[in-house]
């Protein structure tokens, strides 16, 4: 039983004298086992061997009453911590296969214990040395720039953290990709992706995806639902077919950058404004008309609009009616909004699932998808950014904002009193 993990020894004597030792995680090959040519239970006790590069030999640790406590709480993601009583160290573990991890932690419980009933039914090794592919470092970045490069027989290191493929005509996502767990950087940018597998979500370390240059139109409901809303901080979409962006990706809130430049997109989500953390942002070269009313909300560093549509100004009602009843579709989208149900593909009706991604927000704060009425004003780009490029040729900084109104009520609110009812708005 062998695991291949990044080790690192703290000696606890160091620590009761205020003192911490100088050390990194080591690639390392752990294995358990007896004393060499002690194979029945009866002769030998059970040892922890450590093996490094620098040491392939190891270093022996009796586990018999010998372990003070296991630290397993984060074995999902390759990481646990065995503290030995003698000698005082604490072997702490990262960068392991989960499951691997979990049953080795599980056989040191058993030697502890001295079950020796138990460790009989396992596969134990007789402490060899390990050998150098054990103990050697795995990449943690890797660069795929053409289609000869790219590999076909063999598996992409489970270490990588970065990863970036490009230019080698991808229609699909590899799903040896998506077991990379490790990945905080990911770089599809220039291929021919259609399509993203909703998997995408499970790389929960992801911090950057870069999905430039592709074919794409929609991100599956499966990732916008799934961890990524925390880790994300980057999103590139630029260069793609998208028409409009769901409203859930304001839901990632921690995203810092954000490019859909070069793409068809005809509005941005209303709830923009939730991206409080946003500080770049680029959508040059779409169709937008108008910005959303939460727009202004943002704090940005830097923003490029250039090459839209926007339009004039103007408060106008909207040609809704005083007899106007809600269709089942609308009462079945504002009360899924209201009750913040989580949802997929697979329980909602395609066309409700549509109409939520259309969701406005009136300024009191509540949702509305057909709105009551709407205004519109122009807005100078610096007052939300540092840096602003020119939205046309000739320089302008200054674009239009459109919000929502869901009721009669709150049409008059703003009427009679503009500030005001702008002041309450929540999103
Ligand atoms: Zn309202």
């Amino acid at each position: 039983m062998r695991l291949s993990c990044d080790v690192e020894m703290l000696s606890r004597g160091l620590a009761s004298y205020g003192m911490r030792a100088k050390t990194k995680p080591i690639r390392s090959s752990i294995s358990i086992g007896r004393r060499p040519g002690a194979s029945s239970s009866k002769e030998g006790l059970i040892f922890l061997l450590v093996c490094t590069a620098k040491d392939r030999n190891g270093t022996k640790f009796k586990l018999k009453g010998n372990v003070e406590q296991i630290f397993g709480k984060f074995v999902q993601n390759g990481k646990a911590t065995i503290r030995l009583k003698e000698p005082a160290k604490d072997i702490c573990i990262s960068k392991a296969d989960p499951l691997q991890l979990k049953n080795i932690l599980s056989v040191i419980k058993l030697g502890h214990l001295d079950r020796n009933c138990d460790l009989e039914k396992i596969h134990l090794t007789t402490l060899n040395p390990a050998k150098t592919s054990q103990v050697e470092r795995l990449p943690t970045k890797m660069v795929v720039h053409s289609r000869k490069d790219y590999p076909v027989t063999t598996n992409f290191p489970k270490t990588l953290e970065s990863l970036q493929i490009m230019h080698c005509k991808l229609k699909k996502v590899d799903s040896r990709i998506l077991e990379l767990r490790n990945l905080k950087c990911l770089d599809l940018s220039n291929n021919n992706l259609a399509k993203l597998p909703d998997s995408v979500g499970r790389l929960n370390q992801l911090a950057e995806l870069k999905l430039a240059n592709n074919q794409l139109d929609r991100i599956p409901l499966g990732l916008l639902n799934s961890s990524l809303k925390h880790s994300l901080q980057a999103l590139d979409l630029s260069g793609n077919q998208f028409k409009m962006l769901p409203s859930q990706l304001t839901e990632f809130t921690n995203l810092v950058h954000l490019k859909v430049n070069d793409n068809q997109l005809l509005c941005l989500p209303w709830n923009m404004g939730q991206l409080t953390r946003l500080k770049f942002f680029w959508a040059g070269n779409n169709k937008l008309q108008f910005l959303p009313y939460s727009f202004t909300r943002l704090a940005l560093e830097e923003v490029d609009m250039f090459g839209n549509g926007f339009q004039g100004s103007g408060m106008f009602p909207s040609t809704q009616d005083e007899g106007y009843f809600p269709s089942f579709v609308e009462i079945a989208a504002r009360a899924v909004k209201k009750y913040r149900l989580m949802y997929t593909e697979r329980d909602l009706p395609r066309i409700l699932i549509q109409y939520l991604g259309l969701a406005k927000w009136c300024l009191c704060g509540k949702p509305c998808f057909q709105p009551y009425a709407q205004h519109c004003s122009q807005f100078s780009l610096h007052r939300v950014a540092h840096t602003v490029a020119g939205l046309d040729s000739a320089g302008s900084t200054t674009a239009p904002v459109q919000g929502f109104l869901c009721s009669k009520d709150c049409w008059q609110r703003l009427q009679s009193n503009p500030n005001a009812v702008w002041k309450c708005s929540r999103r």
